[in-house]
């Protein structure tokens, strides 16, 4: 019998990677893909891969993100599952960026695919976020990426996935990253947390 999906992503390490927008998670998983070969999965870009497309879903998805909110549980957890179902065969590790949004994301994703190994928490205050983020918006061309839509999001990050780290605490997975130094300085501590995994 072939083997399950379940099966093939046994012994992949699962890695939640969870920080306020423009914290820099996104450039932190590239350096990690590049020293570590882990597989980057973000949901932003998974969902904004689904707006290039131009399909209905994606202009649904595209209004939500342009109001800061969050897309619906059920569609994020399909995206990432197909996503990593697709690299299962080739990846010992999976970077999930930008998951859990919320504490229901986390409790979903553990019950039906299964429970991280580690969450790096790329912690960077409100002004550090904004900062970045009007920065990244010069060049990004996100629709996101401006400041009414900016503050939408920072609100949504404050009240829905902080709660998420409170959730993670008492499990003790969760490596606090000070994210408030320069590009390299905030990776030496991710690799400290990741090279503690072997
Ligand atoms: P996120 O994926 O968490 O939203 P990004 O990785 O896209 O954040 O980073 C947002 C912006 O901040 C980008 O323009 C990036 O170049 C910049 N940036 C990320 N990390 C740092 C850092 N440590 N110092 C200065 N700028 C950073
Ligand atoms: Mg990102």
């Amino acid at each position: 019998m072939a083997m399950q999906w379940k099966d093939k992503l046994k012994d992949c390490k699962i890695i939640f990677v969870v920080g306020g927008p423009g914290s820099g998670k996104g450039t932190q998983c590239e350096k990690v893909v590049h020293k570590y070969g882990y597989t980057h999965l973000s949901t932003g870009d998974l969902l904004r891969a689904e707006v290039s497309s131009g399909s209905e879903r994606g202009k649904h998805f595209q209004n939500i993100m342009e109001a800061g909110g969050l897309v619906p549980l059920e569609t994020i957890l399909e995206m990432l599952k197909d996503a990593m179902i697709a690299k299962a065969d080739v990846s010992k590790g999976f970077l999930i960026d930008g998951y859990p949004r919320e504490v229901k994301q986390g409790e979903e994703f553990e019950k039906r695919i299964k429970p991280p190994t580690l969450l790096l928490y790329i912690d960077a205050g409100k002004e550090t976020m904004i900062k970045r983020l009007l920065g990244r918006g010069l060049t990004s061309g996100r629709s996101d990426d401006n400041e009414e839509t900016i503050a939408k999001r920072l609100d949504t990050y404050y009240q829905a996935t902080e709660p998420v780290i409170n959730y993670y605490q008492p499990k003790g997975i969760i490596r606090k990253i000070n994210a408030e130094g320069t590009v390299d300085e905030v990776f030496a501590q991710v690799c400290a947390a990741l090279d503690a995994l072997k």
